[in-house]
């Protein structure tokens, strides 16, 4: 189904992703690199204090991805440690993945935007295009404003009996730089919005039994400094506190369950890439998003929860906060786990599969985190942290052909795991599941 009149509305195309900033940071020149850990992991970490570099992930145990400035590049060399190339020139990727392709038709049904990254004008657009092609079943909502004042919105879907079911959440983007997040909210809306109006009974079977609510940027702000500054943003754009002159919070540690609870779980310094903030919901995100979250907790109830991050291929749980914590559903939710990662496997040319288990035992300990809190507080039956692709070929700068692959193979991983909101299937049946596959 096409409606004509949104499209009237999009700007002229635009050459590249978005006008970007005279202090623009070009990483020319900079190199991403895999370092082998494993039994060496002390040596290793001793031989690269010796540098200055950012570190990417964090869970280190088998390798560590860091980002090596120009200057860095010999002294590494010197290190004779063992190591691939992640980003030769990371400059040059992110170049790559911001050049627009012209082929988009500015048409929601065209399959051709999840080929390059976009704006965040434009996806507030393709929303509201959505919406318009199913003025019936669907509203545009909000879960409040950005420290700069951006809309955080969101699409709530419905079936034939109207709104009021318990409800499917899912928040993306949240850390900036993890661009592959909302493209992938954006392709199962509109496989709903598609599939429900085509008539496809599978489809009209989820809508009719779950409201869902799909938020695809609640760090706007952060998105677009992405774009415009700084291309591996992580947090909000909030100011520190007092006399700091550190910028953001990490929206991700600022959530009020657990927010205390263990040190490990995020910083308390301003400066940090997971600075927890002065209090619990200190963030306006964070503020309108908790509200959120009650709202459908004191309505119809919250079935399932998805924050969708990357990047390392994993599906965790609660807890993230202590990590010898295990809550009474890991069993169904380890299982449900392993169900999606087959169905992704078996559905993609990729092969993708992902690691698995409560997310502090799996990765690593996390304090004020959505998923914890949606459980814990909001009451979420299913609540599950999803980092996307890739493992570390390239990290946060996942190249633009990888995202229809990565949307499409969600997608049914989705399915998979909708079947199985219900259902009393592990119950005593079938082979015990370890975890950390
Ligand atoms: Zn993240």
């Amino acid at each position: 189904m096409r409606v004509l009149a949104p499209i009237l509305l999009w700007l002229p195309a635009a050459l590249s992703i978005t006008i970007r900033s005279p202090s623009f940071v070009s990483y020319d020149s900079y190199q991403v690199v895999r370092v082998k850990t494993g039994q060496h992991l002390r040596t290793v970490q001793e031989k690269l204090s010796t540098l200055s570099y950012e570190q990417w992930n964090h869970d280190i145990h088998h390798h560590i991805d860091i980002l090596l400035a120009p200057g860095q590049l010999s002294a590494f060399q010197d290190l004779a440690i063992d190591y691939h190339v992640m980003h030769e020139n990371l400059g040059d990727s992110i170049t790559a993945e911001s050049e627009l392709k012209a082929r988009w038709k500015r048409d929601f049904g065209d399959l051709s935007w999840y080929d390059s990254y976009h704006p965040y004008e434009e996806h507030k657009q393709y929303f509201d295009d959505l919406h318009a092609a199913f003025p019936n079943n669907s509203e545009i909502v909000s879960s409040g404003s950005s420290y700069e004042g951006r809309d955080i919105y969101g699409l709530h879907l419905w079936g034939d009996s109207g709104p009021g079911k318990p409800a499917v959440l899912f928040h993306g983007t949240v850390h900036a730089r993890e661009w592959i997040a909302a493209p992938v909210n954006e392709y199962i809306a509109l496989q709903l919005v598609t599939g429900y109006n085509a008539g496809n009974n599978i489809t009209q079977l989820y809508l009719n039994k779950y409201d869902f609510y799909i938020f695809p940027f609640v760090n706007p702000d952060g998105f677009v400094y992405t774009q415009t500054n700084e291309r591996l943003w992580r947090k909000n754009r909030q100011p520190g506190p007092g006399n700091s002159t550190a910028i953001g919070r990490d929206i991700n540690r600022n959530w009020e369950f657990g927010w205390d609870a263990n040190p490990l779980g995020a910083s308390t310094n301003p400066a940090s890439q997971v600075y927890k903030g002065e209090a619990p919901s200190d963030a306006p995100e964070n503020k309108g998003l908790d509200k959120f979250v009650r709202k459908l907790r004191d309505g119809a109830g919250i079935k399932l929860f998805i924050d969708w991050h990357s990047y390392g291929q994993y599906i965790l749980t609660p807890f993230g906060y202590k990590e010898t914590l295990y809550a009474p559903e890991l069993g169904k939710w380890t299982k449900a786990a392993s169900i999606v990662s087959e169905t992704i496997r078996d559905s993609s040319d990729a092969k993708t599969t992902f690691t698995f288990g409560p997310s502090g035992a799996t990765l690593y300990t996390t304090t004020g985190a959505a998923p914890d809190h949606v459980y814990s507080v909001g009451r979420a039956e299913w609540s599950f942290t999803i980092e996307l692709p890739d493992t570390g070929d390239f990290g946060f700068v996942l190249p633009p052909d990888r995202i229809r692959g990565t949307v499409e193979e969600q997608w049914a991983g989705q399915q998979a795991l909708w079947e199985l909101l219900d259902e009393e299937f592990f119950d005593g049946e079938g082979p015990a599941i370890y975890l950390g596959m």
